[in-house]
């Protein structure tokens, strides 16, 4: 049986990719250089994938951004703003992916969003109504031609026409619609040109398939594809999608004239049933993507090949695949020195990956497959017991019951309370939780993480920051005030360290952005909280300040979809426990003295199902009250807040309110503020803090400009329900730029105040 890999990462082993495009930007090094770099990056991953012996591996998978942003330049998608820059090709391709400040002009990146249910991000093509869609570039050909001269033959791949239309922005009056001809006529250029150089596969992705489709989705996907597919002769056609089932557009999939079609039989839940009820042409081969590119555990062997059986009974031409690209997993375990062999033999990253392919494509075609020794040592890390339970935790779940997911009294009654005895004013003040992070404060952290200095004097140091930080705030006026965050990096892996259950890796980066990587924790086993983590810092912090402090935690859902989860429990069940782990937080911090709580909860909507039928049932049914859970157990005066980074939640708008904190802030002042319209609409109860400036940016938002934000705001927000607060935590930012903002926006804050008593 023949391997697939969709594609690879490409941001190098030691995120090479990444230093060498910084040292680019800062001018340390040229293009050359860089190119150069690129190229050996390039070479060692199709030589990796070639030594392991994968029949179908990638080309073009390579970016220097993002692989959309490639596609989009490669069809000559390149807003006038950023030709008038008079660039290199190279460089305007940067100057979209980040903006550009120079000699040349002053533009802003284009957007950014989520590729889908991943923590990976893709640059949003933009479409002006005098674009000429046309392709006008080499990219996937000549790294064709460079993998060929290595010896490699290799599959170009490319972004579909499909999503590529349904993920653009039409910046002016044309829709998609508008441009549907001229992107079929550069898809025939496509395939034309690969015909030239006599490739013998093209992969298209077509990840939008997996979404709900109306029919005037899959009458523009079968009209595409109509007109572009009849231009092959040789060259052969893998349409590939990933991330899900493609329910809604199989039979016009196999219909169609596709040499090849990609399934995702591991997210994809009904892809198996669709095959068995539908049928697969036996004149297609079916990549059938068995080895999951999402998540870092070893493939289950026996289930594996389980379904490859199916397969073969039907007669299907079957190459193994990878489930979606390895871009979502880490390299190599090569580098992870720590963790010991207990732990490690159940990863596989992107290279141990390649080596389960080639082993399970090899078992597939044997006959008494059950006693070969590879076989055997995989099932072994399924039926051995892992050393992931925590007996406690299971018996505090199973005793969680409905009362535990429901805070009484409603929250209507405690807002009001909540006003009284807190005393908090008309339009409080407040910001997010994190100050900035001078190079001192780091400095200082990551002296105490090599053990150069103690923890009596990491903590005095920290204590210092937060003196001088609560004074600033008193001083300048804000009513709610905030420790700081000084002792955290990132809130998930902090989160992670403290609490039972995680693992860390050392090298296990994963491309987020860009050049941006995160190295997000494992979830090894059960969840459960040591001892108090935050409350120690919170409560020195009161200490210092008559006015309220807030507490600062990271909700169980963000912990969730910021790290690698288990597989053999439920994603509810580990939501679970981990809310059970920061209510043990909260109640501490309340104990202590306390009064009003903040649960991030950043990055809610991430994981949000693709398809609508299963927002509920298969994510918010859970997530929303295990965020309950977190809060449930305070009293009515405690105030509990909770923080999203963004304001993309009109669709959920209920569920939101269904998490029943006092108080939410979130992401306003880069969106439109039609989320204010909707959360009206819908009688939202929560109190909110739709951030009032921007803190992505070093801009200081002037007081007149504030004063105009805010009262935009009450045209659509009730006074009494109104909190004025930055889009995010500060952390990022330069001190000069923040503390002008937040006088500003103090000052604003007042002028309003007295506009309304007088
Ligand atoms: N409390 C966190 C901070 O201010 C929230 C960060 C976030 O939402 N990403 O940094
Ligand atoms: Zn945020």
């Amino acid at each position: 049986m023949q391997t697939s890999v969709i594609g690879f990462p490409r941001i190098g082993t030691l995120r090479e990719l990444k230093f060498a495009e910084e040292r680019y930007f800062k001018q340390e090094i040229d293009q050359a250089e860089l190119l150069e770099t690129a190229k050996e990056l390039r070479k060692t991953h199709w030589q990796t994938q070639k030594n392991a012996g994968i029949d179908f591996i990638s080309c073009n998978d390579f970016s220097f951004y993002d692989t959309l942003l490639d596609t989009a330049q490669l069809l000559n998608i390149v807003p006038k703003r950023y030709k008038d820059l008079k660039l290199s090709e190279l460089d305007t391709y940067f100057s979209m992916a980040r903006g550009y400040q120079g000699t040349s002009g002053d533009v802003k990146a284009l957007a950014m969003k989520k590729w889908f249910n991943t923590n990976y991000h893709y640059i949003v093509p933009e479409v002006e109504d005098d674009t000429t869609i046309e392709l006008s570039g080499y990219k996937p050909w000549e790294e064709y031609a460079e993998a060929k001269a290595l010896g490699i033959e290799t599959k170009p791949v490319i972004a579909g026409p499909y999503t590529l239309l349904k993920l653009c922005r039409f910046t002016g009056s044309k829709t998609a619609k508008d441009f549907t001809d001229a992107v079929i006529s550069a898809y025939k250029e496509i395939i034309k040109r690969c015909e030239e150089e006599q490739i013998s596969w093209l992969q298209l992705d077509e990840p939008m398939l997996v979404c709900d489709m109306t029919n005037e989705d899959i009458a523009l996907f079968k009209n595409i594809y109509e007109e572009i597919l009849p231009c092959k002769t040789n060259c052969r056609v893998l349409l590939q999608t990933y991330f899900g089932d493609v329910r809604d557009v199989y039979e016009e999939l196999i219909s169609l004239d596709f040499d090849g079609i990609g399934l995702d039989f591991l997210e994809g839940k009904e892809t198996l049933q669709l095959i068995e009820t539908k049928g697969f042409p036996t004149d297609k081969i079916l990549f059938a993507g068995l080895v999951k590119g999402k998540n870092i555990w070893k493939n289950d062997y026996a289930n594996t090949l389980r379904i490859l059986k199916i397969l073969e009974q039907k007669h299907i031409k079957t190459v193994l695949s990878t489930s979606c690209s390895l871009l979502h997993v880490p390299y190599t375990l090569k580098h992870e020195t720590k963790l010991s062999k207990q732990y490690t033999s159940h990863f596989a990253f992107a290279e141990e990956k390649l080596l389960e392919l080639k082993e399970l494509s090899q078992l597939a075609t044997q006959e008494n497959y059950e006693t070969n020794p590879a076989y055997l040592d995989n099932q072994r890390l399924f039926t051995q017991k892992r050393d992931c339970e925590n007996s406690e935790v299971t018996k505090r779940l199973a005793n969680i019951s409905e009362t535990d997911f429901t805070r009484l009294p409603k929250r209507t009654e405690r807002q009001a309370l909540q006003k009284k005895v807190l005393e908090i004013p008309d339009f409080p003040t407040t910001t997010i939780g994190s100050f900035p992070q001078t190079k001192e404060v780091k400095a200082n952290r990551s002296a105490y993480r090599k053990q150069a200095i103690s923890k009596e004097e990491y903590e005095a140091f920290n204590k210092e920051r937060i003196a001088a930080c609560v004074a600033w705030q008193e001083e300048i006026g804000l009513d709610v005030l905030v420790h700081g965050e000084y002792e955290r990096n990132d809130m998930v892996e902090y989160f992670g360290e403290a609490l039972d259950g995680f693992l860390f890796t050392e090298k296990a980066w994963v491309q987020s952005y860009g050049t941006r990587c995160v190295k997000p924790p494992i979830i090894w086993g059960d969840v459960s909280r040591k001892k108090p983590i935050t409350v120690d810092w919170s409560v020195y912090a009161q200490s210092l300040t008559k006015k309220h402090m807030k507490g600062m935690l990271t909700g169980p859902v963000t912990i969730l979809n910021w790290s690698f989860p288990r597989e053999d429990i439920s994603i509810r069940e580990s939501i679970t426990q981990i809310a059970l782990a920061i209510r043990d937080e909260v109640l501490d911090l309340e104990k202590n003295g306390i009064q009003i709580i903040q649960i991030d909860e950043a990055a809610l909507r991430e994981k949000l199902p693709l398809r609508k039928s299963d927002w509920h049932s298969q994510y918010l049914d859970f997530a929303i009250p295990a965020f309950r859970l977190t809060h449930s157990g305070v009293k009515p005066t405690t105030q509990i807040h909770t923080h999203m980074c963004y304001s993309e939640f009109t669709d959920i708008i209920p569920s939101i309110d269904d998490m029943d904190a006092d108080v939410i802030t979130f992401e306003a002042s880069r969106s439109d503020l039609l989320i204010l319209d909707a959360l009206r609409a819908n009688d939202f109860e929560t109190e909110v803090g739709p951030g009032v400036y921007d803190i992505h940016s070093p801009r200081v938002p002037s007081v007149e400009e504030l004063v105009t934000v805010i009262k935009t705001m009450l045209q659509k927000i009730p006074k009494e329900k109104l909190w004025i607060n930055p889009d995010c935590g500060l952390k990022t930012r330069g001190l000069p730029e923040t503390k002008a903002s937040l006088i500003n926006m103090v000052k604003a804050t007042k002028l309003i105040k007295d506009a309304y008593t007088s």
